[in-house]
């Protein structure tokens, strides 16, 4: 339980910070300054903090980076993440392009749920906005975890952005009313690594709602009220949509998340000023009991919400790539 009463239930756990696209939304051309592989968590030092967290209430938990699936031997961690007493849901962010080699090995391992990124459908705005040329590989991920129904839901996310986006609301609509996966648009947020969010970038969920209602009207569907999400299938039936608005439409009151940076330090929100490291303790042989008390301290002082909307707002102190998105 954090200061403000809310139960914390879900961990994003970052595996490393590194990816293979550099999103302009999210990484220079360059890259960043990549960890040392000594400063990563091990997977048993991961599993070690995951089953100390579960111990404590969290029961969700969800691999992300940088891009997990550059990890080496991922599906080893899903192996010793998936029977940890006490998860009930284990799932994955990814962008998807090593996807169709490793699909098959994550779900034998326990994956049971993943959420693939793609902004486009269309080849050359998609090297435009991940600066590589990689979409066939994307879909080619997707097809392959369509192929595994122990994995659903599958969720396509899509960040968006004003002037950009708009013109791919209508293919990706389509995308969720003829595959079965469920498509959500995601609000871009002040998490660039450069620094070049403005407030007018931001294409909110209610504006591409009402471009995708020009042609297909929707019927809101109840969310579980943790979830980040606003849920809508479509009104004829033919598939479901969501609209992630941490800008426009704030859901801090009902945030239930902390994260795991790939290199131990506990977040309580993406905007965080301030980290709490668990690797050094980790390291230092802290026992179970002792973790968990740092957890529970840092809970404590987790943020009652994000400021993006206030004057004065200061970014947070690492992209979303290093935080773990
Ligand atoms: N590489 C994986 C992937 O592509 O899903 C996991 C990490 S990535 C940082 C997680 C998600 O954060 C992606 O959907 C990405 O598009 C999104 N993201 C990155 N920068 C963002 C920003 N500034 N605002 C909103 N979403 C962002």
């Amino acid at each position: 339980m954090d200061g403000w009463g809310r139960e914390i239930r879900s961990v994003r756990v970052s595996v490393t910070d590194r990816c293979n696209f550099r999103c302009r939304y999210c990484m220079p051309a360059e890259g960043l300054e990549w960890l040392e592989r000594d400063e990563l968590l091990s997977f048993e030092e991961l599993s070690r903090l995951v089953r100390v967290l579960a111990a404590m209430g969290v029961d969700e938990v969800r691999l992300t980076g940088g891009e997990p699936l550059v990890r080496r031997d991922l599906p080893r961690l899903v192996e010793l993440l998936a029977p940890v007493p006490g998860v009930r849901d284990l799932s994955l962010t990814t962008n998807g392009v090593l996807l169709d080699r490793l699909a098959e090995p994550l779900v034998r391992a326990g994956l049971r749920r993943i959420n693939v990124s793609l902004d486009t459908l269309s080849h050359v705005r998609f090297a435009e906005i991940t600066r590589r040329d990689a979409l066939d590989r994307v879909l080619a991920g997707l097809a392959e975890a369509e192929r595994h129904p122990e994995l659903r839901p599958i969720k396509v996310n899509c960040v968006a952005i004003k002037g950009f986006t708009e013109d791919e609301v209508p293919a990706l609509a389509e995308l969720a009313r003829r595959k079965p996966y469920v498509v959500r648009f995601i609000e871009f947020m002040p998490l660039d690594a450069d620094g070049s969010w403005r407030g007018d970038d931001v294409l909110t969920g209610g504006e591409i709602r009402a471009l995708i209602e020009e042609r297909w009207p929707l019927v809101e569907v109840p969310a579980k009220p943790s979830s980040t999400a606003r849920r809508f299938r479509f009104a004829d039936g033919a598939g479901e949509i969501g609209f992630v608005n941490p800008v426009s439409e704030p859901f801090c009151s009902t945030c239930d998340r902390i994260r795991l940076t790939a290199d131990g330090q506990l977040r309580t929100c993406l905007f965080s000023r301030r980290e709490w490291d668990l690797k050094e303790p980790l390291r230092n042989g802290a026992s179970d009991g002792e973790l968990a008390d740092l957890v529970r301290f840092a809970v404590r002082h987790k943020e009652l919400k994000h400021k993006i909307n206030e004057a004065g707002f200061v970014p947070a102190s690492r992209s979303m790539s290093q935080i773990g998105g």
